[in-house]
């Protein structure tokens, strides 16, 4: 596979990358990476990385403008629906090529390369590189660990494997770069973000069944001067409660008229329930774009209700 894709990417003199909407550490560092090594590769060819960018990971790289091309090849990463990938040209592509981490939703019409048991798309580059002959160095190294890292939640979900290790292992070793650099600039928060968080840890309800949730109106998120992707961004913080086995963070977005949701689960699984609300993502760790509040408390009463039917299962299994 990795040859077939390489050889597209060398048949090419333009080249898109897109990725999905709602930019993360993990899509912007492999689009980023990926662009950047095709060129030290390439150095002719036309690469663009495109899609709405976000202040805050700006430490990533640049994005580039898209204007019309004729004949390229798109790259698809980190997207496996078509109706998220932050591009609106996709049609217009000649060839296209995923290459993806989550669940397989859509196909995009061309190769497809799907690793569910991977940590990140930043993993399936790393590999991607290693094994290619597409050119590497300590910037796209440092870049695809930081992607890596924070999708894989510094290595706490189980799509952390053997595999996983292997390669941070390898391109520490070749490309000797200090962990911290890169935690400086992925984990720095301002106050603000922290007193938000003390807000929702105070406020969050938990209900019989271990549903932990909390709905932050524009209100709420002008009050603590944070940002409404700064709510949501914290959802991984709330592992490991006790008392906790589902919890989801729904907040006003105001400038795009929505609620964003988000969802991660210790047991249940979750993004069966976020795509009936027209969201989705990985079986643990889902989100969902809802149209109001309403909509927000009806998915969390069907989470409720899969949590509860989990627990159940789990103790007639207790039982056998
Ligand atoms: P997040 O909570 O934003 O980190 O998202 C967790 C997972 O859910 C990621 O794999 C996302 O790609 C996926 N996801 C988030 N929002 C949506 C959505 N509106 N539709 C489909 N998948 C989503």
């Amino acid at each position: 596979m990795w040859n077939q894709i390489y050889r597209k990417i060398k048949k090419y003199d333009n080249i898109v990358i897109a990725r999905h909407v709602g930019a993360d550490p993990d899509a912007l560092a492999s689009q980023i990476s990926l662009k950047e090594s095709i060129l030290l590769t390439f150095p002719k060819k036309n690469v663009l990385a495109v899609g709405n960018g976000s202040a805050k990971f700006s430490y990533l790289g640049k994005l580039d403008h898209y204007d019309e091309i004729d004949n390229f090849l798109l790259i698809v990463l980190d997207t496996p629906d078509k109706k998220r990938v932050d591009f609106k040209f996709f049609d217009k592509a000649t060839e296209v090529i995923k290459i993806d981490h989550h669940p397989f939703i859509d196909d995009f019409g061309g190769i497809e390369h799907i690793d569910t048991t991977a940590s990140s798309t930043s993993e399936i580059l790393m590999e991607f590189f290693k094994v290619s002959k597409l050119v590497c160095n300590k910037t796209i190294a440092m870049r695809l660990y930081c992607g890596l890292v924070s999708d894989s939640n510094r290595f706490l979900f189980d799509s952390s494997s053997y595999k996983t290790f292997a390669l941070v292992s390898y391109y520490l070793k070749k490309y000797q770069f200090t962990l911290s650099d890169i935690y400086k600039k992925l984990y720095i928060r301002p106050l603000k973000e922290i007193r938000l968080e003390g807000y929702i840890k105070e406020n969050m309800t938990v209900s019989e069944n271990k549903v932990a949730s909390i709905l932050i109106t524009d209100d709420i998120v002008t009050k603590f001067k944070a940002d409404s992707a700064s709510s949501g961004n914290m959802i991984n913080f709330f592992n490991y409660i006790d008392e906790v086995l589902v919890w989801v963070i729904a907040t006003e977005d105001v400038k795009n008229n929505n609620i964003r949701v988000n969802i991660r689960s210790r047991g249940p699984v979750i993004n069966k329930v976020a795509e009936r609300y027209n969201g989705g993502g990985h079986a643990y760790a889902s989100g969902a774009r809802l149209a109001n509040f309403d909509l927000a408390k009806e998915l969390i009463a069907d989470l409720d209700k899969a949590t509860k039917e989990y627990i159940e299962s789990e103790l007639n299994d207790e039982d056998k």
